[in-house]
């Protein structure tokens, strides 16, 4: 196994040129307002970023003006390199490419009630989960804020063209998101900030998932927001944990638990408690009991996501009956549980299974 990073927060290497997004609406004028021009031009510019406008579809700014703040505030960021589909056209993998050459990927998800995009937040991630693809490659860097927004902005624009939009954010794709804080944070802003200055989403509808970083979860809870929490627990015992998710050898299972409820308890957001279920290694009904003796009572949820299995690996999803017997057991204990369906399967766009390098073969 790999040693953990000392160090959560990555060094700005690799990280694109200033863009707007990156900026929240007083800064965005005052760059503007930099560039010689009135704060005004902050608002157009921005209303066509974020509805995915090209700088060709900027035409109430002239052509001089839009050619210039275009250079100083929209520097590309990511460019598609490919989309595949599976399940009918309801589930949509993107792979882009950044200014340097990293690849990352988000998943896009129709169902009858929302649409979902699933978002990378790093390139790669530092956090070693031995049963995730992208655990396995390690960190290669952080994306900045804008680069986390576009995924969703871009996703938005063509559901858009067809008359939907995208409702949901889960920050479940590549990467640690409480490892990249501020940007992460930023972006989350960016999703939530009415229009022109944002996407105008529901703070209901985004959910950041973690394993854990204990300190990143308190800064959280002092963030005034009202998003989502999910805890990859995917076992309710340290000496299990320390080997699934390694950050639990800083951070054990009653601490980051505590920490996580205690956000739920500031923001009234119920926590969701993933838990991948493995053939034999977190599945056996003590640990069913053990799960929900530490939840009892707790504003919780509990999403257990069947094992995708990741290439070379020799852990596999548990059997039907012993899911069920999972789920019965949560459940006649008063945990609110729900299994995951496995969408995005067969492109390698489920679960822990974004990984560039796959893709990219
Ligand atoms: N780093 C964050 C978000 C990324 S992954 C986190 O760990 O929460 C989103 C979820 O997918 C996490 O719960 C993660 O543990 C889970 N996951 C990763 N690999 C998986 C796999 N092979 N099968 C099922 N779930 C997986």
């Amino acid at each position: 196994m790999r040693t953990l990073p000392l160090v959560f927060e990555a060094p700005k290497r690799g990280l694109p040129p200033r863009h707007l997004a990156d900026l929240d609406g007083p800064a965005r004028r005052a760059a503007v307002v930099e560039l010689g021009e009135k704060p005004f031009r902050a608002e157009q510019l921005s209303r066509h970023w974020f509805a995915g406008h090209t700088p060709e579809q900027m035409t109430d700014l002239p052509l001089a003006l839009r050619e210039r703040l275009t250079a100083a505030l929209l520097p590309p960021l990511l460019s598609p390199v490919r989309d595949v589909e599976c399940d009918d056209g309801a589930t949509r993998k993107t792979l882009w490419r950044g200014h340097d050459g990293t690849l990352v990927e988000s998943v896009l998800m129709r169902y009858t009630d929302r649409t979902t995009v699933c978002v990378s937040s790093q390139a790669g991630c530092g956090m070693a989960c031995p049963f995730c693809a992208t655990g396995q490659a390690g960190l290669t860097r952080n994306l900045s804020t804008a680069e986390i927004v576009e995924q969703v902005v871009v996703a938005n624009a063509a559901e858009s063209a067809v008359g939907g939009r995208v409702s949901n954010v889960v920050f479940m794709g590549m990467g640690e998101p409480m490892a990249n804080y501020n940007r992460v944070v930023a972006a989350v802003r960016r999703l939530i900030e009415p229009t022109p200055y944002g996407l105008g989403m529901s703070q209901r509808n985004i959910v950041v998932s973690t394993v854990g970083l204990v300190p990143a979860i308190k800064r959280l809870t002092e963030e005034g927001l009202q998003i989502t929490l999910a805890l990859s627990l995917h076992a309710p015992d340290d000496e299990l944990r320390n080997t699934l998710v390694p950050v639990n050898t800083r951070w054990p299972v009653s601490e980051v638990l505590s920490a996580a409820l205690a956000y739920t308890k500031t923001t009234g957001r119920r926590l969701s408690i993933e838990y991948a279920l493995i053939r034999d290694v977190n599945d056996q009904p003590f640990r069913a009991d053990l799960l929900a003796k530490r939840l009892k009572g707790k504003l919780v949820h509990v999403n257990l996501i069947p094992l995708n299995p990741t290439p070379g690996s020799e852990w596999d999803a548990s059997p039907k009956p012993v899911e069920k017997e999972f789920v019965r057991r949560l459940r006649a204990a008063g945990i609110a549980t729900t299994v995951r369906d496995t969408r995005g399967r067969e492109i390698a766009g489920a679960c822990g299974q974004l990984s560039a390098a796959e893709a990219a073969v």
